[in-house]
């Protein structure tokens, strides 16, 4: 590629708006033009990086057995309204009408259409286990859009979903995502982490960011050097506050007491693990009065929010548990907390089962939980036992470095940290809520076992220079820069011998399938070195009428202090 063919556009200064380096620095290299608040053109040289990415992306998707499809932009919201979406969604979801006044959304994700594609396409377990996966346009209302591509309301997200036949089918599914996004990052050259996360309504461990390492990241994360202990800060709070509030002896009791029990007394009724019961309001569901075995029930965890699911309250079925707590509602909750109790973390259950009371367990639960929601993020959770007026905000647990890690097997760390893609274990609750079942070895019906992977393809750009940049501007990973070498001719113009061994060794290394731009556009020194080194390719080779007279050019790595000498001869082994 020549520079004068190209399309090159940078910028002395970074506008007003522009709050974190990896925002200035895309701007100031003309990798992103602003259209709207979190709306942005992909200018030529910042897709050039996006396509590296994605095609990175694909092959390891690929690789591990994903097929890809491309589902719509605009879907209609029926789809979003069988599974409740279209409604409980806040105003993330963009909402739009055709002329023939029907609704229709612009997709944030794809949940809903693959499901679909599923119930139709995917029948028989011997279909199964499949990942569909796409690479496509996403739109979010981000309350807050901002830091450019990272936090944009328009982006571009790869999105995959799994289709098991059991929980333990899906269980690999996940792990075999969970592997190629390793391989993904590594490959990407980002130094990443691998943290727990809330499995929201779901329940289970199976939820995972992948956290680029940025002092400026939005996310804290917390990990153990020590060993494998690595969660989200809000997983990690609650982890520790039920640590510091271990299970008293008596708590064993197996009898919850009227108006004392502790959720630690629900926990070792119910068989639970204390980490699993984490963040939440205990209600019972149908399965406790039908097996009528407390150990065997599975519980939802959860903060009740809104009417929806409070109509199907069938407070009489709760006889079992309820007799431990008060029972409160959810006005109550509102006055309480200041805001409507929002969904929070089911926690170990297999399947998604219905709530069955209108009640939430205030006197167990005095909390402050993080909800994966917009607006609806708390963090810590506070057990308050017997406490009368709990000081809500006293009780968190912060967690700080130092703390001991939860599997005490050491101290803790933390790191700010970039989301860039998310695993996760969403069990029946798309497949049962829109009737997308396969038939089995026997002929019977089953839903199908959900996971869904995403990756925020164009906030990696964003993440990448957060990681890797220096005074003079971006220093890409070879594997994703928008040309890994670029040949700076000194006085192409005046001199043949220049120009001939810059158009030789740019053809050379081009045959050789090496990303390389040759600038010719007949720059000032000063003003090419700038510009390349704002742009961030990896390697520079400078060649000029004195170094050629030796047989010699300059060669300059993007993290080099200095330039060194190379045998003309030797570049291409060099570089290629
Ligand atoms: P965040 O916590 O940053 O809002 P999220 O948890 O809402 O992200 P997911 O629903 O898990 O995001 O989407 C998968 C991936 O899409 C994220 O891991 C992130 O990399 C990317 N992503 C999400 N929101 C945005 C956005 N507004 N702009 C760019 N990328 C995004
Ligand atoms: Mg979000
Ligand atoms: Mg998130
Ligand atoms: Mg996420």
């Amino acid at each position: 590629m020549k520079a004068s063919q190209f399309f090159i556009s940078t910028l002395k200064e970074a506008p007003a708006d522009a709050e974190v380096v990896s925002h200035k620095l895309m701007m100031r290299a003309g990798m992103i033009k602003r259209l709207g608040a979190g709306i942005y053109n992909y200018m030529p040289m910042g897709l050039r990086v996006i396509r590296k990415v994605e095609t990175i992306i694909r092959e390891e998707m690929n690789r591990a057995g994903a097929v890809e499809l491309l589902m719509p932009v605009v879907q209609p919201a029926e789809l979003w309204q069988e599974t409740g979406r279209f409604d409980k969604m806040g105003p993330e979801l963009l909402r739009v009408k055709d002329r023939h006044d029907r609704d229709f959304i612009i997709q944030p994700t794809s949940e809903e259409v693959v499901t679909d594609i599923a119930r139709q396409e995917l029948r028989s377990y011997k279909q199964l286990p499949k990942n569909f996966y796409h690479i496509q346009t996403k739109f979010r209302d981000e309350r807050r859009p901002r830091f450019g591509v990272m936090r944009g309301r328009e982006f571009t997200m790869k999105d995959a979903y799994s289709f098991d036949r059991d929980v333990e089918s899906a269980g690999r599914s996940y792990e075999n995502m969970y592997a190629a996004y390793c391989k993904i990052f590594d490959r990407l050259g980002l130094e990443y982490r691998a943290v727990a996360a809330d499995t929201g309504a779901i329940g289970g461990d199976r939820s995972h960011e992948f956290q680029v390492i940025a002092d400026t990241g939005e996310d804290a994360i917390v990990y153990c050097p020590t060993s494998d202990f690595a969660a989200n800060i809000e997983l990690a709070e609650a982890v520790a506050l039920l640590a510091a509030r271990a299970v008293p002896a008596q708590a064993q009791a197996k009898t919850p007491t009227p108006g004392k029990s502790t959720c630690e007394d629900v926990a070792a009724l119910l068989g639970l693990p204390l980490a699993q019961t984490v963040k939440s309001l205990v209600l019972a569901t149908d399965e406790l009065n039908e097996a009528g075995d407390v150990a065997k029930t599975q519980v939802w965890l959860l903060l009740v929010r809104g009417d929806h699911e409070l109509n199907e309250v069938k407070a009489g079925k709760l006889e079992g548990l309820k007799a431990g707590f008060r029972f409160a509602t959810v006005a109550e909750i509102e006055e309480h907390f200041g805001c409507k109790p929002g969904y929070l973390g089911p926690i170990g259950l297999k399947k998604p089962v219905k709530i069955v009371a209108d009640r939430t367990v205030a006197q167990m639960a005095d909390f402050v939980c993080g909800a994966n929601e917009a607006d609806f993020h708390y963090t810590g959770v506070n057990w308050g036992r017997d406490l009368p007026e709990p000081d809500l905000v006293a009780d968190i647990r912060n967690v700080v470095a130092g703390d001991p890690s939860p599997d005490g097997k050491g101290v803790l760390a933390i790191q700010r940290g970039i989301e860039v893609g998310h695993v996760f274990y969403l069990g029946t609750k798309y497949s049962a809520a829109m009737n997308a079942v396969f038939l089995d070895e026997t002929g019977k019906p089953k839903p199908m076992e959900m996971g869904c992977y995403g990756i925020g393809v164009t906030r990696i750009l964003g993440a990448a220079i957060e990681q890797n940049h220096d005074d003079r501007g971006i220093i890409w990973p070879d594997a994703i820069a928008p040309f890994t070498v670029v040949i700076c001719p000194i006085g192409m113009d005046r001199s043949d011998e220049v120009k001939a061994a810059a158009t030789q060794l740019h053809e050379e290394l081009q045959a050789l399938g090496v990303d390389v731009l040759l600038d010719d556009r007949g720059e000032r020194p000063g003003a090419m070195f700038a510009d390349w080194e704002l742009v961030g390719v990896p390697h520079r080779v400078v060649l000029s009428d004195r170094g050629l007279k030796e047989g010699q050019v300059e060669y300059q790595g993007r993290r080099d202090a200095e330039a060194s000498k190379l045998a003309l001869a030797d570049v291409v082994a060099h570089l290629k």
